[in-house]
């Protein structure tokens, strides 16, 4: 399940598979994930484009493409990974997977793929202009805002933080997981309303998911997960309740039993004695 952690990865990758490339060929291979245009006017727009950069907003990717001569709007490749997504580099003569759903041929022998095995996430040919539309939209990225934006927007939602924290629409790229561990470290009650924060717990959250998120995001570029405290207690629950229905693991820090309660949707752990 990318988080935005991978997703940072997940650009890195594709900054070296792409940028200074020239797309020769380019096929769009679900034309359901594909929005708001057919695979073949898609095809049409990125063959030929060198590739110029490659952004990263929350849990999608934006491909930059050089203008050619006469053109005043190079199209933009979007990727939104969704769960499931990844970046795949790789050569013509490996087959097509079934979750394979764009395929782009580069200059310089290679093949770079967007393989996603379930059909979360889109795929989007774009203007500019449409792209920093659809970022805003996404919400500010969690790894660079600052503090005051978390204390002016948070006093106003009348929501489970925990449920906010998920919303991309106020924050792209925090998943369930290090919501779960940032609100962990900062000693806060998942449960609780946003707006009732006082201002010295939403710096301290806002310091606890920068910290872990820049972990998270190190320990990805060498190809690791972060260890985070809460992560392998997580995983030894998600084992038990596959087993028993009701999981008894201990916080990592005070060893009491983890309570576990549901989200937002989302499978939530925390410890009611270091979190209020
Ligand atoms: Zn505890």
């Amino acid at each position: 399940m990318p988080e935005l952690p991978e997703v940072e990865g997940f650009k890195r990758i594709a900054e070296q598979s792409l940028v200074g490339r020239r797309i020769t060929k380019a096929r769009f291979l679900d034309d359901w994930m594909l929005k708001d245009t057919t695979p073949w006017t898609a095809q049409r727009r990125m063959k030929g484009k060198r590739v110029t950069s490659v952004d990263r907003r929350g849990k999608m990717l934006a491909v930059f493409t050089k203008a050619e001569k006469g053109e005043h709007d190079a199209p933009v490749l979007a990727l939104h990974f969704g769960m499931t997504g990844r970046p795949i580099v790789t050569t013509p003569d490996e087959p097509i997977h079934t979750w394979d759903r764009v395929i782009l041929d580069l200059d310089d022998g290679t093949q770079f793929r967007y393989r996603n095995s379930r059909r979360l996430g889109f795929v989007r040919v774009v203007t500019r202009n449409e792209i920093a539309d659809m970022a805003w939209r996404l919400g500010p990225d969690a790894l660079e805002v600052p503090a005051s934006y978390l204390i002016e927007a948070l006093a106003t939602r009348d929501a489970a933080i925990k449920a906010v924290l998920l919303d991309q629409s106020f924050l792209a790229g925090v998943g369930n997981i290090y919501a779960d561990e940032a609100l962990h470290a900062a000693g806060i009650n998942p449960l609780r309303s946003a707006k009732d924060l006082a201002r010295e717990e939403v710096e301290k959250l806002h310091r606890a998911l920068k910290r872990i998120l820049e972990r998270a995001v190190k320990a990805q570029s060498v190809g690791r997960s972060a260890r985070l405290p809460l992560l392998g207690v997580r995983e030894r629950a998600s084992r038990q309740l596959g087993a028993s229905g009701s999981p008894k693991v201990g916080c990592p820090r005070c060893q009491r039993p983890l309570k576990f309660a549901k989200i937002g949707g989302r499978t939530t752990f925390y410890c009611g004695n270091c979190q209020r």
